[in-house]
């Protein structure tokens, strides 16, 4: 439904996010029209029928379609280079929507581990409950991919960078061996944004977004959206989508269109201020490891370099356990907290890609759920943070970090505070 001489083809990426899926109404508003209705009347009866017909198209009812979500549908896919985009109420709606209509009884997916802990949920509880099997590999592991889809597989689904331990997966090699096996790839490119990374260049047949991240990235509004080919799209995940109902609110559609005009700058700006910060915590005393894909010391660096033009907005930093063998865990868990309780600019906040700095803790929030042993196997450990960087000025966050880095190593082990209500 793009309007061709809105954005006709040779525009680079900054103008279509800025113009792309705009159409004006007979008022010729500068800015994007809001329509915030539900329905939408009929000259007569007969029209009625030809548009539940579909012999005319135009809009019905904002569970099917809106103006204001089409623009931004449009838009964001103008700027993923994907024929065609579905918007949803959040980005879990897109995940499940994505591979829900990809799958029935008795079907097979495979994933990565590594996966944001909700999609971990749904593929390991919801959809086995429904008889669609997943089997997990090690997403970093090309052998267990191959040995994985050595069998056939209708859909493949991974995210990269992972969530929270920023794995690179080999996007054009596994879309290889899932194609061969005569699966879909489906693609979690929250963490990369289409900014960074574009999935269905690389062999991806399927692109999902939380909105709610970095196309939003201001913390106002959830959203998510399903991007792909045109007979996919329009065809299974629109069937899906319009029956079961999680329909982005024309609101939300609005405040994300405007989102993604800014998106590129604060994605780049963030991403730039997140590999000065990662360099820097790298020296510090008291930091274990440190997690960014465009530092040297990342186990897919070069990787990272090839398929992604920048390192992202998130660097996940593992502290110094002090707990050996025999010592509690809950230890090392009260030292990291004394880090993250003494940051004073660096929000404490699961979202993430946000224009503020949000530090989260991901063994006890985002993926308490996922059970200890897998945790594990995901570089989760009492004393990872992940750490979302936002625009403020680099030397006032590394200043907060800093000085949380010198309460976490003056804080005694074995010293966990009751939390405050
Ligand atoms: C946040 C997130 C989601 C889920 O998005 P919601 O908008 O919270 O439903 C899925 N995948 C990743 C990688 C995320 O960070």
């Amino acid at each position: 439904m793009t309007d061709p001489s809105c954005c006709p083809d040779g525009y680079g990426p900054a103008t279509l996010a800025v113009h792309g899926g705009h159409h004006r109404t007979a008022f010729q508003e500068t800015a994007e029209g809001l329509f915030l209705t539900s329905g939408f009347v009929y000259d007569r009866a007969a029209q009625a029928e030809a548009a539940f017909a579909e012999e005319i198209d135009r809009y019905t009812y904002s569970r099917y379609t809106n103006p204001t979500v089409t623009t931004f549908e449009e838009r964001l896919a103008l700027v993923e280079g994907a024929e065609d985009c579905y918007a949803t109420a959040s980005g879990m709606a897109a995940v499940f929507a994505a591979v829900a209509s990809l799958v029935r009884a008795g079907c097979r997916v495979v994933a990565a581990r590594e996966l944001f802990g909700s999609s971990l949920v749904l593929l390991s509880e919801t959809l086995a409950g429904w008889g669609v099997r997943t089997d997990f590999v090690d997403g970093t592991d090309l052998g267990q991919w191959a040995a994985a889809l050595a069998t056939p597989a209708d859909v493949v689904f991974l995210e990269t960078p992972s969530n929270p331990a920023l794995d690179v997966l080999d996007l054009r090699a596994i879309a290889g061996l899932a194609h061969a096996a005569g699966a879909r790839v489906v693609v979690d490119n929250v963490f990369a944004t289409p900014v960074l990374q574009r999935p269905l260049a690389l062999g991806a047949d399927v692109v999902v977004y939380s909105a709610t991240k970095h196309i939003d990235g201001q913390g106002r509004v959830m959203g998510g959206a399903v991007l792909g080919r045109r007979a996919f799209v329009r065809g299974p995940l629109q069937d899906f989508l319009r029956t079961t109902g999680p329909t982005l609110a024309p609101f939300n559609a609005w405040v994300l269109a405007k989102g993604l005009e800014t998106m590129a700058l604060r994605v780049r700006a963030q991403s730039a201020a997140a590999l000065e910060l990662a360099a820097w915590l790298e020296q510090q005393p008291g930091v274990a490891a440190v997690r960014y894909p465009f530092l040297p010391s990342h186990p897919q660096h070069d990787l990272a370099r090839a398929q992604m033009s920048a390192g992202g907005t998130i660097v996940t930093l593992t502290l110094a356990s002090a707990a050996g063998p025999d010592d509690d865990p809950a230890d090392d868990v009260a030292r990291t907290f004394a880090f993250i309780d003494a940051l004073r600019l660096v929000a404490i906040a699961n979202n993430l890609g946000d224009t503020k700095s949000m530090v989260t803790h991901p063994a006890t929030t985002t993926h308490r759920r996922v059970p200890p042993d897998l945790r594990w196997r995901q570089g989760i450990r009492p004393t990872t943070v992940r750490l979302s960087v936002g625009l403020e000025d680099v030397v006032d966050l590394r200043a907060d970090l800093d000085a949380a880095l010198g309460a976490f190593r003056g804080a005694p082990a074995g010293s966990r505070q009751p939390a405050t209500p």
